[in-house]
């Protein structure tokens, strides 16, 4: 890819475009490849490098949002969660499944934390990564040896994935 053929191109037809995009992160990206697979004339601006920006700088998460469950938007994890599972079955080089641990210390934590988890496992559907399980004191201790012990009554693991967010885009 060279840019400055690019740009010569660009200034060759400067009214052919049917969208103009400006910014290759994922969201611009995202919607030149969505618009060009509808069969309009796409042109993409970026001014330094694909995913220079964000894109290459998150904590890498393709997650369904369990703190949303919590605020109770729960159209919001349902679309979240499809998208996960489309990405792990279209770029499965790409996203790995990713367990999560969350301790309790607390008598209620482990059914509230353990209920909320399930929902989140049942909202995915047929698109869910593994199972989340409930967990002894003894086996939290063994995943996490480094946790406090004092006061610790289990836990539960949930998975959500992780991803290359540059080389997605
Ligand atoms: C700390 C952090 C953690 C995150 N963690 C996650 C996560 O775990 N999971 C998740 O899904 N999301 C996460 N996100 C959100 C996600 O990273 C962003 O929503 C996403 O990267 C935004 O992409 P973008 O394309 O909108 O912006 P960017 O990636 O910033 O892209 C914008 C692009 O526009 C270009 N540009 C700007 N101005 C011009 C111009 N005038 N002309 C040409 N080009 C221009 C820039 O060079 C840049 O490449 C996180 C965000 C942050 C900040």
């Amino acid at each position: 890819m060279n840019r400055d053929n690019n740009i010569k191109k660009i200034n060759d037809y400067p009214n052919e475009w049917d969208v103009i995009i400006i910014g290759g992160g994922a969201t611009g990206l995202g919607s030149a490849v969505d618009s060009a697979s509808r069969g309009f004339k796409t042109l993409l601006l970026e001014q330094s490098d694909f995913a220079k920006g964000t894109s290459s700088r998150s904590t890498k998460l393709i997650h369904g949002g369990l703190r949303y469950l919590q605020q109770g938007n729960i159209s919001l994890v349902v679309e979240a969660l499809k998208e996960r599972g489309l990405l792990c079955q279209n770029a499965p080089h790409l996203v790995h499944h990713l367990p999560f641990l969350v301790p309790s210390y607390k008598w209620w934590e482990g059914p509230f934390y353990g209920v909320g988890i399930k929902i989140y496992d049942m909202l995915a559907g047929k698109l869910g990564l593994e199972p989340s399980k409930c967990l002894t004191r003894r086996q939290t201790l063994k995943a996490i040896p480094t946790l406090a012990p004092l006061g610790l009554k289990g836990g539960v693991i949930y998975y959500d994935g992780q991803f290359d967010d540059s080389r997605l885009v």
